[in-house]
């Protein structure tokens, strides 16, 4: 793994980044030498730790603002108190994200709107104030997690679905606004990553129908990633490192599957 610190100097934001995938960018970032915003809710105490750690890391100041990414008055105040705090912000992660499965037909509302808003208006959001400071600095990335649901679907997934479809219409536009100016913009499409909160579900399963964690992965979970292994945080984390390296200055608009061949089929 390269550990190469060329990020010093440069600031990261990223949201939902108290779990999961945007915690495991924000920790790739941090051994590059990145200062970071982090995002996101949780037990008051683990967050600490969490930016007690990264900041070790790093051996640059992390922040953590709990802004709501549903509520675009908070995105606002966090996007200004960052860029105040550290000048401006060079790396942009959309990550934070939320999921309802249900049939299209009983979908509540309220978790429509709060999906869309979530997964797709606040990285329109943030995209849009983060923008003006990028352009005069003449160097950008904006890193969006989607989802292999950015690029197929599955039946009961219909907010998640039509916003992770959403974000690589998003990715695809400001990158082509933005090409000129050294500002690079794509997203990272990943199948079922390894995080607490898919591993919990592997459990849960695998109890209510008395069969191994490894069968439900293969036999259950994993029927559509030919690797039938979950992926890895990192894989999609050291991604995200890539696509801020000198070397991926010609990438941008994409939707890079992370995925076991789930998109292959
Ligand atoms: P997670 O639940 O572990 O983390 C989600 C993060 O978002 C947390 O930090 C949470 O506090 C934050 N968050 C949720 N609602 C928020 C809100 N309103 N305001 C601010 N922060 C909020 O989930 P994860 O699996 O790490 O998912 C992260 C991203 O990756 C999501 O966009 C998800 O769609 C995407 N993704 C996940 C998988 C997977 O298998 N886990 C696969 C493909 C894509």
């Amino acid at each position: 793994m390269n550990t190469d610190r060329f990020l010093a100097g440069r600031h990261a934001l990223v949201t939902g980044s108290t779990s999961g995938i945007g915690l495991g960018i924000a920790r790739a970032l941090a051994r590059r030498g990145c200062s970071l915003t982090l995002n996101g809710f949780g037990d008051a105490d683990a967050i600490e730790t969490h930016r007690q750690e990264l900041e070790q890391l790093a051996d640059a100041p992390v922040a953590h603002h709990p802004a709501d990414m549903s509520v675009p008055d908070d995105i606002e105040a966090m996007m200004h108190e960052s860029a105040e705090a550290r000048g401006q912000v060079d790396i942009l992660v959309n990550n934070a994200g939320i999921q309802h499965v249900s049939p299209v037909a009983s979908f509540p509302p309220e978790r429509w709107d709060a999906i869309i808003a979530i997964n797709l208006s606040s990285a329109f959001h943030t995209t849009r104030l983060a923008l003006p400071s990028m352009v005069t600095a003449g160097w950008g990335r904006i890193v969006n997690v989607a989802s292999a649901h950015a690029l197929r679907a599955s039946p009961f997934k219909a907010a998640y679905v039509a916003a992770k479809h959403g974000i690589a219409g998003l990715t695809k536009t400001v990158a082509l606004e933005t090409a000129e100016h050294g500002i690079t913009v794509n997203a990272i499409a990943p199948g079922y990553v390894e995080t607490p909160l898919v591993t919990g579900q592997v459990e849960d399963t695998a109890r209510a129908r008395g069969i191994s964690e490894e069968a439900v992965l293969r036999d259950v979970m994993l029927l559509a990633q030919p690797t039938r292994r979950l992926v890895a945080i990192d894989e999609v984390a050291e991604l995200a490192v890539y696509l801020c390296t000198p070397a991926s200055a010609s990438i941008t608009g994409t939707v890079l599957p992370v995925d076991g061949g789930w998109t292959a089929k």
